[in-house]
C-alpha cells in the first residue's frame, strides 16, 4: 500500500517511504519532498559555494567512515558518474595547485591570464596534443595553464618549436629592417611598376 504524504514545501501528495528523506533529529520523515529538499540545498550551495564547499569538508573530515560509505553507494549506483566525479573534483584540486604555482601567469608568454570567462586573456589548460588530440586531457599529459590566445597559436603551428623559431626570426627581421626594402626584391618583378 502506498502511503502518501504532503510535502510542505510544493505540496504534492507523494510516497510517504520513497520520496521523503528520513530527518533524523526529528526521526520522521522530513516535511519536505527529496526533490524540494535537493533543489533548495542546491541552489544554496550555488549562492555560496565557499560556506558550502567549508561546510562539506568539515562535515567529510569529521565522519570519514560515513563518508566513505556513502562513496561507495554512490559509486555502486553509477559507477561512471563517480567516476567523473572524482576526474573532475580531483581536476579541480590540480587547476588551483597549477594557477598558484603560475601565480596567475601563462606559462607560455609570462603574462597575467584571466582567470575564468572566454577572452583572448583568459586562462586554458593547455595538454600534450600528441597524447591526446581532442579538446580533452587524459590528465596526465597536462602541460600548464596558458592563455586561450597562446593555445591557439600552439595549435596553429602543431606544437612544433621549429616553426615558432622561424616565425621570431621572421618578425626580428621586419622589425629590424624597412619594410620596402625587404619586400622589393621578393615580390616585385622586373615588370612592376611602382604607380604612386
Ligand atoms: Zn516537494
Ligand atoms: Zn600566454
Ligand atoms: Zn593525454
Amino acid at each position: 500500500m502506498l502511503n502518501l504524504k504532503k510535502c510542505a514545501k510544493c505540496g504534492l501528495g507523494k510516497d510517504a517511504r520513497g520520496d521523503f528523506y528520513w530527518d533524523k533529529r526529528r526521526d520522521q520523515p522530513h516535511c519536505w519532498c527529496k526533490a524540494c529538499l535537493s533543489a533548495y540545498n542546491c541552489a544554496r550551495a550555488k549562492a555560496n559555494p565557499q560556506v558550502h564547499n567549508a561546510r562539506s569538508k568539515a562535515w567529510r573530515e569529521k565522519n570519514p567512515e560515513r563518508f566513505r560509505e556513502i562513496a561507495l553507494a554512490n559509486y555502486y549506483r553509477d559507477p561512471e558518474r563517480s567516476r567523473r566525479n572524482r576526474v573532475w573534483s580531483q581536476f579541480r584540486v590540480e587547476f588551483r595547485e597549477l594557477w598558484e604555482a603560475q601565480k596567475g601567469l601563462c606559462a607560455c608568454c609570462d603574462e597575467p591570464m584571466l582567470e575564468s570567462g572566454t577572452e583572448h586573456d583568459s586562462v586554458v589548460v593547455d595538454h600534450d596534443r600528441a597524447c591526446c588530440p581532442g579538446k580533452r586531457s587524459c590528465g596526465k599529459c597536462v602541460r600548464g595553464l596558458i592563455h586561450w590566445r597562446c593555445n591557439v597559436l600552439l595549435g596553429h603551428v602543431q606544437d612544433n618549436p621549429t616553426r615558432l623559431e622561424k616565425a621570431a626570426r621572421y618578425l626580428q627581421r621586419w622589425a629590424e629592417k624597412p619594410t620596402r626594402e625587404v619586400l622589393e626584391p621578393v615580390l616585385m618583378g622586373p615588370d612592376f611598376e611602382v604607380t604612386s
